[in-house]
């Protein structure tokens, strides 16, 4: 059979972070940690890249912080799913998901989407900007590109989030007494949003927003293991290479590339 295919695609944006810059410089930051001799190229199930799956880095994509940079994005994804590849991309802050998830949904119709997150990125607008990190899924949902949108890690729920959580039908597994058994397993086409705040800030200090009470690196291993449906396109979004202590974090968002990439090579099987 033919060797599953993931392009590694950089997005060095920050412009819609509302907060703190610095995700821009987060791809770099993760392609060293994922190709550095300190590590090796084994996700935890055996698969290896380069020989199980492999992993083709597309590099950065030329950002500019102007509103072209949302088609420049999609046009990287849509050329990779002809390609036949699957993308995983690096963020930048996360409000890339919704150009992403927009040329996903134009090859593959509507996805279901497994958003890990301390937030659930559902304002309307943040502070006047629609296109804030704080509202991706407001806006995938409203286009109508997602089916079933469940949300892990998520603490800090105010009332204009939780009405728009109402509004849109979001399945939310509460963080108190989380186990990863309470995650539903979901039908593909899926697609898998990492936002690096929703572990515990004890476990990937590097992030804008850290929030105390967070998901455990290994219950995010579990619950994404357990997920059996076709995986089309994944993010991992919002490292903050200016907060990270012994890029602790860089090397954390490099492994879930890894553990993504080897999930759902095993899927396809
Ligand atoms: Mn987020
Ligand atoms: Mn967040």
């Amino acid at each position: 059979m033919i060797t599953p295919t993931f392009h590694l695609i950089g997005l060095p944006t920050d412009c819609n972070s509302s907060f703190a810059r610095g995700p821009a410089a987060a791809p770099a930051a993760i392609r060293e940690a994922l190709w550095s001799d300190r590590g090796n190229l084994a996700a935890e199930d055996g698969q290896e890249i380069g020989h199980d799956f492999l992993l083709e880095d597309r590099g950065d994509l030329p950002l500019a912080e102007t509103p072209d940079d949302d088609a420049i994005i999609r046009n990287a994804v849509t050329e990779s799913l002809t390609a036949g590849a699957m993308p995983i991309l690096l963020g930048g802050d996360h409000a890339v998901s919704f150009p992403i998830v927009q040329a996903i949904a134009a090859k593959h119709g509507p996805v279901n989407i497994l958003h890990f997150d301390a937030h659930p990125d559902l304002y309307d607008d943040f502070a006047g900007n629609p296109r804030s990190h704080a509202s991706p899924f407001a806006r995938i949902l409203e286009a109508g590109l997602c089916r079933r949108l469940v949300q892990v890690g998520i603490r800090t729920l105010n009332r204009h989030c939780r009405e728009q959580a109402a509004r849109f039908g979001v399945e939310i597994v509460p963080m108190a007494d989380f186990t990863p058994g309470k995650v539903p397993v979901l039908d593909g086409p899926l697609y898998i949003s990492l936002d690096l705040d929703g572990f515990d800030p004890s476990e990937a200090p590097g992030v804008s927003h850290p929030e105390p009470g967070g998901l455990r690196v290994r219950e995010v291993l579990s619950v994404l293991h357990a997920q059996t449906g076709q995986i089309v396109g994944a993010d991992v979004v919002e490292l903050n290479p200016r907060f990270d202590a012994h890029d602790r974090t860089a090397i954390l968002a490099a492994k879930l590339v890894r553990e993504v990439a080897a999930t759902a090579a095993r899927n396809l099987r």
